[in-house]
């Protein structure tokens, strides 16, 4: 066995698909497990998730967080740190993999086989049409985890995991001055139960507003084709698909959207998809658990008045 523990490193908004996978593998290969929680709101209720300290004031980037990581994980010899495919996860996962000279294999998604020296799994590429095998050596591997579903694990004990005293005011080549949040609806789409999402077929920024109304009814969160982003009906936080992001909700909502592959590469994971298009060649019904042929602002309508009077009754 190449590694003496396994650390999970929980972001904001991420817990569950490293939790999942961390206790995971710990309990299979009897190691110890360490979560270390990135900030005090994330949702990690284990008390023995150690809290990483806090940014100064505006400073939360993953280049800072993989130089606090770095420092703590210095003085571990041997580790499999497991971190969320988000963004954030992919680059601190580039830059830790980079200061340690150790392996990194970005967007797991399946099992996890560690045998004798060699890690291996795999992960989606070319659009989800093909899965590519990865494997990884070395006392020291990192990897980002892309699907909370394939990981479901018996919790287990956390251990503790003793740094050396640590000095977080790196030499950070990028400061950020300001945050501010950004207008319309706030995009919280890699955690959401329910999205609902508009394309090209929407027809311009009412389309968007339509669709809203659907997401305050379903509780749902609002993502976009790149043809919508492009057309500048929503910011480009809302894409998803190759480009933009990969989520796995319960429920996925395709309002005009055609259902390119570049846009299956962000959502195909869901576990129930429905779409609604007129067209009834449109692909996105090829991967449809229930679809609707029609006009998209009609179907939308009725569905809204029909969730509404629910709600009352
Ligand atoms: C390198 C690369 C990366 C890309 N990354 C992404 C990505 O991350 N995400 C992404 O989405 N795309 C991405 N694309 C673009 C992708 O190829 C498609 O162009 C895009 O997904 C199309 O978006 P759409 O389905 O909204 O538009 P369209 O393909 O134009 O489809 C619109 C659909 O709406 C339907 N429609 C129109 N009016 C109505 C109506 N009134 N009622 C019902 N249905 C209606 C039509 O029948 C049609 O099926 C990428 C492309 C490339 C080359």
């Amino acid at each position: 066995m190449p590694f003496s523990r396994i650390i999970g490193c929980v972001l904001p908004g991420h817990e569950q698909s490293v939790l999942n996978a961390a206790s995971l593998l710990a309990s299979r290969y009897c190691l110890p497990l360490s979560i270390l929680a990135a900030d005090k709101a994330s949702n990690v209720s284990n008390p023995g998730a150690i809290l990483l300290p806090e940014p100064p004031p505006q400073a939360w980037t993953a280049e800072w967080m993989a130089c606090a990581l770095f420092t703590r994980l210095s003085a571990v010899e041997s580790f499999l740190l497991l971190l969320p495919a988000s963004d954030a996860g992919t680059e601190i996962g580039a830059r830790l993999s980079q200061q340690f000279a150790c392996p990194f294999l970005p967007d797991l998604r399946g099992e996890i086989l560690v045998q004798e020296q060699c890690l291996s799994s795999q992960r989606h590429i070319l659009s989800g049409q093909a899965l590519e095998k990865l494997e990884a050596r070395g006392p020291r591997v990192i990897v980002t985890i892309a699907s909370r579903e394939e990981y479901s694990g018996t919790p287990t004990q956390i251990s503790a995991l003793n740094f050396p005293p640590a000095s977080d005011s790196a030499d950070l080549l990028v400061r950020v001055l300001s945050r501010r949040p950004s207008k319309g609806t706030q995009s919280n789409l890699q955690s959401a139960r329910i999205v609902v999402a508009g394309g090209a077929g929407m027809g311009g920024v009412e389309g968007f507003d339509l669709l809203r109304r659907l997401c305050n009814v379903l509780g749902a969160s609002l993502a976009a084709s790149r043809a919508a982003v492009n057309c500048g009906w929503i910011s480009a936080e809302h894409q998803v698909g190759l480009s933009g992001k990969i989520i796995t909700p319960e429920v996925y909502i395709a309002c005009g959207i055609s259902g390119s592959v570049q846009h299956q590469a962000g959502m195909r994971g869901a576990r129930f998809i429905a779409a609604i298009n007129r067209d009834p060649a449109a692909p996105i019904f090829r991967i449809a658990d229930l679809g609707i042929i029609g006009d998209v602002f009609s179907v939308l309508k009725q569905m809204i008045r029909l969730i509404s009077q629910a709600h009352l009754a």
